[in-house]
């Protein structure tokens, strides 16, 4: 077996300041992903984020954390969005059939501001296509200009087993 002696191993010559501590330089540009915050040159490669700390007020700052929570709280944002736009869709429909009845043309689901790019999920079913939105399906025949509509008894959408719309 061979061991390294450590005081054998060759120290990287470092500068130093007036207190004793290594300085620190900026010359690599990097900077934490989360608040901007520069991240010193002699930091390890792998590093992206300011250092985890807790503050004289006991305050955890942790920016690797907080970049990922503001992450998650903008794709809940833009999901939650969605169900809004579908809880709409669901109330465009039923005035849709309060006024014209479940029969109608292109004309009155434009008029609705229905837009069939807007559904939840399509699938083909009989040749013609079924437009799956909330509480309705909108069915799609080929060479017809009648779009017809059905109630479906689906519970709602689901995001992460909690009912959202
Ligand atoms: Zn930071």
């Amino acid at each position: 077996m061979y061991y390294l002696n450590p005081k054998t191993i060759p120290m990287k010559k470092k500068n130093f300041d007036m207190t004793g501590r290594p300085v620190k330089t900026y010359k690599l540009g990097r900077a934490c992903q989360h608040c901007g915050e520069p991240i010193a040159d002699q930091e390890r490669a792998s590093k992206t984020h300011c250092t985890r700390y807790k503050d004289e007020f006991g305050v955890i700052h942790d920016c690797k954390r907080k970049k990922h929570q503001l992450k998650h709280q903008l794709e809940e944002d833009v999901l939650l969005d969605w169900c809004a736009l579908q809880r709409e869709n669901k109330k465009r429909i039923e005035d849709i059939i309060k006024a014209h009845g479940d029969e109608v043309s292109l004309h009155v689901l434009d008029a609705f501001n229905v837009i069939l790019h807007n559904g939840i999920r399509f699938y083909q079913r009989s040749g013609a296509t079924v437009v799956e939105f909330l509480s309705y399906n909108i069915i799609v025949k080929p060479k017809s200009k009648i779009f017809k509509i059905e109630k479906h008894e689906k519970l709602g959408i689901r995001i992460n087993g909690r009912l959202a719309a």
